[in-house]
């Protein structure tokens, strides 16, 4: 077990209008004596697979310029050290000892911040749909290309069978079966835990997976791997028993996203098309309510033979909505290959079948046994700012 290696900075006393961090457990907090160099989104392999999530997303000062007080772990990955509470495992922040930096983790702000810029914005597992200026590596300034990202993909979605590691790779997760969802969770406590914007839970009934290696389990049930610190697992924002949301930052293809829990939360938008729930959706335990409303539809164009369509449709409120896609379906062979305002999204709105209108029962009845050439147009899933 390590300590924090910036004690000589424990004895200064934080000055009037300094921000002040803390874990989820309050062992850990952090004060900074100035005001942020940037704040930055990093969607690197290393990040991702250390927040288990989309990346690290975090706030520079120089090193003199935070107090860091309580006990951490260390883990030394090339010339970065990450930093993790010694109790609940909550990330704390980055070091680059060289280049005299700190990366805070934004999560244990609980803020609402400006990002400066992403980084790596390659393969993203989240399209954020935002303004803020995306690089290929990192600026010229910090010894990268500079090089701006004009276009990207999401990360492929195309596994038969999910796996995956843990930043110093002790840790692996081996899955034999489908996720019942995906969802992105904002909540305050998973931006601290993760030190992400949120924490990229892939939801499995807990009997598939297998997970070997040494891990550190706290009694909320988060899991972290032992050596590293990388998160894994957790089971507190699906409160359904029986279920337990793998970080799909360490998987080999994570699922995308079906939605965003705990969005009354969020530190930092997200622009992608996708439900927002305030807290989760009731068959998770939540209150189901949305923060959102729709946008323009969009057409889908498919040709079927006999293959699964994939499609799970609800009818209520007069409203017909996308429930579910199904994997390896003629849908979701479209999601992958489609623009990104054209992907099939749970609670999208489905408006008409070939013409006719979706709210009538038998046009959906036939759907199931359409073949052919089948023309859907669906309104997408949006949030109000
Ligand atoms: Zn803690
Ligand atoms: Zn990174
Ligand atoms: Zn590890
Ligand atoms: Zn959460």
């Amino acid at each position: 077990m390590l300590f924090c290696s910036c004690t000589t900075d424990h004895v200064q006393t934080p000055r009037e209008g300094t921000r002040g961090w803390s874990c989820v457990c309050g062992l850990v907090s952090v004060t900074a004596l100035s005001a942020p160099l940037k704040t930055t989104l990093c969607h690197c392999e290393d990040c991702r697979k250390w927040t288990g999530s989309v990346g690290q997303m975090a706030i520079w000062y120089r090193r003199e310029d935070v107090i860091c007080s309580g006990q951490l772990l260390e883990f030394k990955a090339g010339s970065r050290v990450r930093k993790s509470c010694a109790k609940c495992h909550s990330h704390i922040l980055t070091s680059l000892p060289r280049a005299g930096l700190v990366e805070v983790c934004v999560g244990s702000a609980g803020i609402s911040i400006s990002l400066s810029a992403h980084f790596f914005y390659v393969t993203p597992l989240i399209d954020f749909g935002d303004e803020v200026p995306k690089f290929v590596d990192f600026p010229a300034s910090l010894g990268g290309s500079g090089v701006r990202a004009e276009s990207w993909d999401l990360h492929p979605d195309v596994t038969q069978a999910f796996h995956g590691k843990c930043l110093c790779g002790s840790v692996i997760v081996a899955v034999s079966g489908e996720p019942e969802m995906t969802a992105f969770c904002h909540c305050l406590e998973c931006q601290k835990w993760t030190g992400s914007s949120g924490h990229f839970a892939v939801i499995f009934d807990e009997a598939l997976v297998q997970i070997a290696g040494d891990l550190k389990t706290t009694s909320d049930g988060r899991r972290n791997c032992a050596k590293c610190l990388a998160c894994i697992a957790s089971t507190h924002c699906a409160k359904t028993p029986g279920l337990l949301q793998i970080c799909g930052g360490i998987l080999n293809s994570p699922p995308r996203l079906q939605g965003h829990w705990n969005y009354g939360q969020r530190v930092l938008s997200v622009r992608d098309g996708m439900a927002k729930f305030k807290d989760s959706p009731a068959e998770f335990g939540g209150s189901g309510a949305v923060l959102g409303e729709e946008a323009a539809p969009y057409v889908v164009t498919i040709q079927r033979k006999d293959e699964d369509l994939g499609l799970e449709l609800s009818f209520s409120d007069r409203k017909c909505r996308v429930l579910k896609v199904r994997r390896r379906s003629l849908i979701h062979e479209w999601n992958q290959i489609c623009a990104s305002d054209s992907m099939v999204c749970i609670y999208d709105r489905l408006i008409s079948i070939n013409g006719m209108m979706a709210t009538v029962r038998e046009e959906r009845e036939q759907l199931g046994r359409a073949t052919g050439k089948i023309v859907l147009i669906i309104a997408k899933f949006r949030y109000f700012e």
